[in-house]
């Protein structure tokens, strides 16, 4: 039986954190031509979900960054920021079905845990059956069961036993702030996000997030996970080629970079040509088969 796939719904998912780096604009370009390659729509969400990681004014710059590479994104942009409601119903919906319970334990205290693959350390249980005596909680855990398995088109098939590889995660912190993990998935599912391209460094995260699809009821969009800039991908690129902030990179030669490292291989003959026509001919190649592989980079996201 064949069953129709959805209409593709992309989105590049940037965390104003500081200026876009490239490799976030690695993430922008792939997520983009892979969509508008399948003249799929292209959504913009700025994960400010995290307050106090913001960087005021970040955003703003993420954006016009964004215009200036001719990214032009379908739709309002979405602010995490004004959706906690929609998150909180989540939440709530976690916890009357049994799903999330009250942790007191500190960092400290799970300290001695082994690492998880994105450098957190898996949870050991302690309050999964209740607070011990006396502890108050601060955050709220999920509870997690079995494997987690799915193909990400470019690094292919991945397979995670989440109680012994990630432990119970945490959705809401103890500073009262709805963890990335819950946010992203609210987020895809109301947008109707068919394909989620991003980098690999967010590969440890997609099993945490397809279990809370799972329990939350909401449907598994496919993945791609691309390289990251940070390791041995990058080799191709000049060294100060990685290291010059977007801002500082002509739109055209930015495009013609990010098309190298994703292993594009851009014609000779298209470097220094304008951007409409880097942008056309990334746009009419596109192709994630000769993506590289390469993953690495593992920056810890509770
Ligand atoms: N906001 C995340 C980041 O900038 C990306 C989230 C995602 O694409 O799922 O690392």
């Amino acid at each position: 039986m064949t069953i129709a796939r959805r209409p593709y719904v992309g989105r590049f998912a940037p965390s104003p954190t500081g200026p876009l780096h490239f490799g976030s604009l690695v993430a922008a370009i792939g997520s983009f031509l892979d969509a508008r390659s399948r003249a799929g729509r292209w959504l913009l969400r700025v994960e400010d979900v995290d307050a106090p990681r913001t960087v005021p004014g970040a955003a703003d710059g993420i954006l016009k960054t964004l215009e200036r590479f001719g990214l032009a994104w379908d739709d309002e942009v979405v602010w995490q920021s004004t959706r906690l409601d929609l998150y909180r119903d989540a939440f709530d919906h976690l916890k009357a079905a049994g799903h999330v319970f009250p942790c007191a334990c500190t960092r400290r205290e799970i300290a001695d845990s082994a690492l998880a693959r994105d450098g957190s350390r898996i949870y050991p249980g302690t309050c999964r059956d209740g607070l011990p005596p006396g502890r108050t909680a601060h955050a709220w855990r999920v509870r997690v069961a079995g494997r987690i398995a799915f193909d990400d088109r470019i690094q292919g098939h991945q397979e995670e036993n989440l109680e012994t590889e990630v432990g119970d995660f945490v959705v809401l912190r103890g500073d009262g702030q709805f963890a990335y993990q819950l946010a992203v998935v609210v987020d895809d599912a109301a947008a109707g996000v068919t394909d989620v391209v991003r980098g690999a460094d967010l590969l440890g995260s997609t099993g945490r997030q397809i279990h809370l699809q799972h329990l939350l009821g909401h449907p598994t969009p496919t993945y791609a996970h691309l390289p990251v800039v940070v390791n041995a991908a990058g080799e191709k690129l000049s060294k100060q080629t990685l290291a010059l902030p977007v801002d500082e990179l002509g739109a055209a030669d930015g495009w013609f970079a990010a098309l190298e490292f994703l292993g594009q291989d851009p014609p000779e003959a298209l470097r220094g040509a304008g951007l409409t026509d880097v942008r056309q001919w990334a746009l009419e190649h596109w192709s994630t088969d000769i993506i590289p592989r390469k993953a690495a980079g593992t920056a810890g996201k509770m």
